[in-house]
């Protein structure tokens, strides 16, 4: 653990820290951060060994918390291509020798990956998505659609699609370089400037059996989707809670240097009391994510279970205020898009969307609860 630690850190010093105001002012993720992971060990932490597939899920939480506290464009990295792209190719390559060959090149730092799912129609109800696989003449599939705001498309080397396969949404894994693929950088982003969000149109591109990923999760017969994304809202918690320390630091050194009214501010009570409850609040999402990671490493998935989307929920409206505090703390300074604090709160603000938005979490929230409500007047009457 002392190793690790150590690694991370040296990793987010020489290799993340040089990179944070290029990236946040467009220049496409440098793959020299992912040489640098490489060379600390922490695909290694991630990836610990084959067919374990969760091991080195507590180790990404980690990078991730404290990678996203400094820079978010290399935080996506880890969240979207070694997490949801990598973990799910970890526990779904079973006796598929091509989604084996590119797990290998994931694990291994050769290729970076991409999860294709947000349509234009609107990224919340896939029920109206278009993209869809069907069967072409000569026994093979054909794919044909169009995704948007897909993190890393610009630079990935494969993507994970979902689309339908007559009235079932499976995920297909594709290379970049296959025929009828186009990508189109999506211009004059927030935040999130280097992460090469892209759109992708599919026309016709030729898929086969062995690219199609299986639709159920072994143990459950709950849909990999669901899988995919429970991760991605734990790892999207995490990336949050490096977001929030990071604010309350920034917001504490501050305070600590800055005098008003012939005293630091940082002896104001209002300013203590806002530390104070921040922190609580970060304490018990802290808990909440510790307990969802365990959750999904003891592959206790179920869809009844909304541990991951509570987390992301309640952290991502946790970041978005800890970075507004952030930003007022510093006054005008903190107005300044080249400064830290509004690259922070940029950052922040899409914690509300990625891997489902809040509004659309909180259905599955409160399905959760009604439904033991429901059980539990069964039991009293
Ligand atoms: C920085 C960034 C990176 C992203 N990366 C990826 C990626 O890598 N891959 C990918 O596939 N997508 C990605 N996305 C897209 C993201 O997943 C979508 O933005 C998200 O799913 C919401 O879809 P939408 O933006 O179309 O909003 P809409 O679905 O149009 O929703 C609009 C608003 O209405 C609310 N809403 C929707 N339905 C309901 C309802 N039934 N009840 C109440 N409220 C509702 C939503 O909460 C939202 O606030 C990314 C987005 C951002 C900002």
């Amino acid at each position: 653990v002392i190793n690790f630690n150590k690694s991370l850190n040296l990793f987010i010093k020489t290799d993340v820290a040089k990179y944070v105001e290029a990236f946040d002012s467009g220049e496409i993720f440098d793959r020299a951060v992912l040489a640098g992971a490489i060379n600390h060990g922490l695909l290694d932490a991630i990836f610990t060994s084959k067919g374990f597939a969760n091991d080195g899920l507590f180790a990404l939480a980690k990078i991730l918390e404290d990678v996203s506290g400094v820079c978010g464009n290399s935080r996506n990295f880890f969240l979207v291509s070694c997490g949801m792209f990598g973990k799910a190719l970890e526990r779904f390559n079973k006796n598929n020798f091509f989604v084996e060959d590119v797990y290998e090149k994931i694990r291994n730092g050769v290729a970076i990956g991409a999860v294709a799912h947000t349509e234009k129609s609107g990224g919340s109800d896939h029920r109206i998505f278009k993209t869809r696989l069907t069967r072409s003449n000569t026994g093979d599939f054909v794919l044909n659609g169009h995704k948007t705001w897909i993190t890393f498309a610009g630079i990935a080397d494969y993507f994970l699609v979902s689309c339908f396969l007559g009235e079932d949404l499976v995920f297909v894994l594709v290379p970049k370089s296959s025929l009828g693929i186009e990508i189109k950088l999506i211009e004059s982003l927030s935040g999130n400037r280097g992460s090469g969000i892209a759109d992708i149109n599919f026309d016709g591109v030729v898929i086969q059996k062995n690219q199609i990923m299986p639709s159920m999760c072994d143990e459950s017969k709950w849909p990999i989707f669901e899988w995919i994304f429970s991760v991605g809202r734990v790892l999207a918690a995490s990336s949050a809670i490096g977001l929030i320390k990071a604010s309350i630091k920034m917001s504490f050194l501050r305070l600590k240097s800055r005098e008003s009214f012939g005293k630091k501010l940082i002896e104001s009570q209002v300013w203590q009391q806002e530390l104070a409850e921040m922190s609580s609040q970060l304490r018990a999402i802290e808990c909440l994510r510790d307990i969802s990671l365990n959750y999904l490493d003891e592959f206790k998935y179920d869809f009844l279970n909304s541990d991951c989307s509570m987390v992301k929920n309640i952290a991502s409206n946790l970041a978005i205020q800890a970075a507004q505090m952030n930003v007022r703390v510093h006054g005008a300074y903190g107005y300044l898009e080249s400064e830290p604090p509004n690259r922070l709160l940029r950052e922040a603000v899409s914690f509300e969307f990625i891997e489902g938005t809040n509004y659309v979490l909180n259905r599955k929230i409160f399905a959760q609860i009604s439904g033991q409500m429901i059980v539990q007047s069964g039991k009293n009457k």
